[in-house]
């Protein structure tokens, strides 16, 4: 028989789910990747071509490639490698199927509400040309309704989703796909196919390598070994935004780079031997999967908050709203950490996690803004960006999610500053202008004397803001906002 291998968020010829089930059920499997301009023309439409994700995306699928022809050539396939196509997914897809004459399409899933939509289309056209389609769990550890209650309903509270998801974990789920196996029955390409220029897909190079993101399974990989040479600490370095604490591998989980079993059986051994670190970083590859089957169980939650109540909170709207959200996004609250925490966003398309907590709780709660408007900024801007985590993490800030803080605990962006960031230094990383100001007060400037900041050559208001709003004031805005959740009706 033959199949096709569809890549997606799974860009690995490791310990790939779909992979390993193509090759070990198929006699010659071919392999596809869709530059799906479903996904790209609406960037390119919105002016955003200088994408941090597109470029990292293109350089995966180069390595991708390049792997799959070495694999091939292991096992004495001298032309293996992807199919690469620039076309509308859920169209190419059959077509292509049909024209190589494969009995089955075989894919990991992704439960993202419009991939679900693209697939079940896809699925349909296949079934019209009598074509098969396989899906696989691979992106999650557990996914779906895996894991319920013993009511056998999914979990909306974390902390016995955790408990469940460890008394269900058997070795079987966090072993490896053994690719190579099979490996052999890779297909060779027809014909060459080169892969199209960043800027024939419409976009262009970013700063991507000047940051020094590395991308493709080898960058994941470095990653990850750096990662864990220092994993011991992390439950002690990982809410300071100044220090290497966490693992920056969000994107490569994103994109599939790197295998979460894989990362999850080191950590899960680790865990095993008492080592703190570890297991707190396991709880976060836990909180993946909660929100992965939050939004998986309760659709709503992309576009609505998890508790409906919720939803009847009256976010501030009008030109004065639109004025704050453009300073927020551009850094001009006055609030240094928040700003300096939207330059890094800016400049880097990562943010680190208390500071995604700070900013967003700011947004909301300090200056009375939907959650959804943040939400999409980060959609836009976050190079991990992952509709379940981020939209978990937003309805976490905001209090509208399934196990939210509560909405009467309001973030205070001074206090946060000089707890987590209390030498100033990523603050003056991503603000220069403030970099003279003493500690004490440079989580807050407006507090400064006047030789303080004649020292330092800052000028509130000229090269520095003011506040743009009063922090206690914003307070009790936002718990009379809020009240109305309480009221019946
Ligand atoms: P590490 O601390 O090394 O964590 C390892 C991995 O665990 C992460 O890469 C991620 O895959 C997962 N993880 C960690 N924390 C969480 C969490 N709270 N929820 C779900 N998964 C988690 N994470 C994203 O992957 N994409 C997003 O778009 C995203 N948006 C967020 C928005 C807000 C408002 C908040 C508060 C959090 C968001 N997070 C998001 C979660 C978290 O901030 C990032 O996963 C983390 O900062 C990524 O950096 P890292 O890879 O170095 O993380």
């Amino acid at each position: 028989d033959k199949g096709l291998m569809w890549f997606r968020r799974d860009l690995r010829a490791d310990d790939n789910a779909a992979l390993y089930h193509a090759l070990k059920s198929c006699r010659q499997v071919c392999c596809v990747f869709v530059f799906d301009t479903a996904i790209l023309d609406p960037l390119i439409e919105r002016g955003l071509v200088a994408d941090r994700r597109v470029e990292f995306l293109h350089a995966s699928v180069t390595e991708l490639h390049e792997r799959l022809r070495e694999l091939g050539r292991e096992h004495g396939i001298e032309d293996a490698g992807l199919i690469i196509r620039h076309a509308q997914a859920q169209a190419e897809i059959p077509q292509l199927a049909e024209a190589l004459g494969v009995q089955a399409v075989f894919a990991n899933h992704d439960d993202e509400p419009a991939a679900h939509a693209r697939d079940a289309h896809v699925l349909g056209d296949l079934a019209h040309r009598g074509i098969m389609f396989h899906g696989f769990k691979d992106h999650v550890i557990f996914e779906r309704r895996e894991i319920l209650t013993q009511a056998g309903q999914p979990f909306g509270v974390f902390t016995p989703y955790k408990n469940a998801w460890f008394k269900a974990l058997e070795a079987f789920h966090l072993k490896s796909y053994p690719v190579q196996r099979y490996a052999s029955n890779l297909a060779p390409l027809e014909k060459a196919c080169p892969m199209p220029p960043l800027e024939t897909l419409g976009f262009c190079t970013t700063n991507l390598a000047q940051l020094k993101v590395p991308t493709g399974t080898s960058g994941a990989q470095a990653l990850f070994e750096d990662f864990v040479e220092r994993i011991d600490l992390y439950d002690k370095t990982r809410n300071f935004p100044a220090v290497k604490g966490p693992s920056y591998l969000g994107v490569h989980l994103r994109f599939g780079t790197i295998s979460v079993r894989r990362v999850a059986s080191v950590a899960y051994g680790m865990h095993l031997q008492g080592m703190q670190g570890a297991s707190t970083w396991l709880s976060e590859l836990i909180w993946r999967d909660f929100y992965h089957q939050v939004m998986a169980n309760f659709p709503h939650v992309v576009e609505h908050a998890f508790k409906p109540e919720y939803d009847q909170i009256k976010f501030e709207h009008g030109k004065h709203a639109k004025d704050l959200f453009a300073a927020w996004c551009e850094g001009r609250t006055g609030y240094p950490l928040v700003d300096a925490a939207m330059a890094q966003i800016n400049q880097t398309g990562y943010m680190h996690n208390r500071l995604r907590m700070v900013v967003a709780s700011f947004l909301v709660k300090d200056l009375g803004i939907d959650w959804r408007w943040g939400e999409a900024y980060f959609a836009d801007h976050l190079i991990d960006f992952d509709l379940a985590a981020n939209n978990g993490g937003w309805q976490w800030a905001s209090s509208t999610g399934c196990d939210a803080q509560p909405y009467f605990r309001i973030f205070n962006p001074v206090t946060q500053s000089e707890r987590f960031d209390a030498g100033g230094k990523f603050i003056r990383r991503y603000l220069p202008q403030l970099a003279g100001l003493p500690d004490a007060v440079i989580h807050a400037p407006w507090k400064a004397n006047e030789v303080e900041l004649v020292a330092a050559g800052v000028a509130l208001g000229k090269n520095y803001p003011k506040p743009i709003v009063d922090h206690a004031q914003a307070r009790e805005r936002t718990l009379l906002r809020y009240a109305v959740v309480k009221k019946p009706g």
